[in-house]
């Protein structure tokens, strides 16, 4: 060999070892990501079962306080006394319900992936519409279900909050004697689910905060936990959609959810 090639050949070597070099650096750095996000995922895991058991250990003593305040209504007592028992009901109800909405978000901040099924978007949104009945009748609401009664969706059946949670909102955002509609669209491969409301509007600068936990901006008078939009959107995250709300025009919000079709 002469000193030409033999200066080739080593830096040939010199690639390859610097190559392997870099492979190893490689494989290194992905072996320590894989690492964390296995730890990642146990934590995650860890999270949602130390939320599970303290939630359940505080929902157990909440409903005792709950059969308390049942029993004390027996009595005979004065309005006053009346009206703060009815308070402090109010605000267990408020304890349960955050409790519930904290236990499911965590559920879903653990799992990467749902399985789904081919399911009638109209149908669904009708047995959604069916559960809300009694709080739209009682502010004089009317849903409209406008979706094609031969729409398919590929969901899970979890996917109904969704449509509950933003039916929810649109009655408690709304005003009296008004109405919702709700409608479907298929476009690109994507179905395009619009849930419009003629109430009070969410202003620009609230409405990506609104997604996020406990970000509340109408909350005068109207009660809530500020979780139901953190759960829509981790429920259409999980079916690799999207969710945004836009102004209804001249008054109101749409509530928009995008998935893929298949
Ligand atoms: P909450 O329990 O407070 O309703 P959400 O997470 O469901 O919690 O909603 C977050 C906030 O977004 C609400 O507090 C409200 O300010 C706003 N919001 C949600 N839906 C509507 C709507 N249809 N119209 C106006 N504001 C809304």
């Amino acid at each position: 060999m002469n000193n030409l090639t033999s200066l080739k050949c080593f830096k040939m070597f010199l690639c390859i070892l610097k190559d392997i070099t870099d492979k190893k650096e490689l494989y290194e750095k992905l072996e320590s990501v894989m690492k964390k996000m296995t730890l990642m995922k146990k934590l995650v895991k860890r999270k949602v079962i130390a939320i599970d058991i303290i939630s359940h250990d505080i929902l157990n003593q909440v409903t005792s306080i709950k059969n308390y305040i049942q029993l004390l209504k027996e009595f005979k007592l004065e309005e006053n006394v009346k009206k703060i028992l009815r308070r402090i009901d109010k605000y267990v109800d408020r304890i349960v319900e955050i409790l519930h909405n904290s236990i499911r978000l965590a559920k879903l901040y653990s799992i990467d992936e749902f399985q789904k099924v081919e399911m009638n978007l109209y149908e669904l949104v009708s047995s959604a519409i069916y559960s809300l009945e009694t709080k739209a009748r009682k502010k004089n609401i009317k849903i409209k279900n406008l979706i094609d009664r031969n729409l398919l969706v590929n969901v899970n059946p979890i996917f109904i909050n969704v449509i509950e949670n933003l039916l929810d909102n649109a009655i408690k955002y709304s005003y009296e004697n008004s109405h919702v509609i709700i409608e479907a669209e298929e476009l690109n491969g994507k179905v395009r689910i619009k849930v419009k409301d003629y109430g009070v509007g969410i202003p620009d600068e609230y409405k990506k905060k609104i997604f996020e936990r406990f970000e509340r901006y109408s909350k005068e008078g109207i009660k809530g936990t500020g979780l139901g939009l953190a759960i829509v959107k981790r429920i259409v995250e999980l079916h690799n959609g999207e969710v945004w709300v836009e102004d209804n025009k001249p008054r109101g919000s749409i509530f928009v959810v995008e998935i893929p079709k298949k």
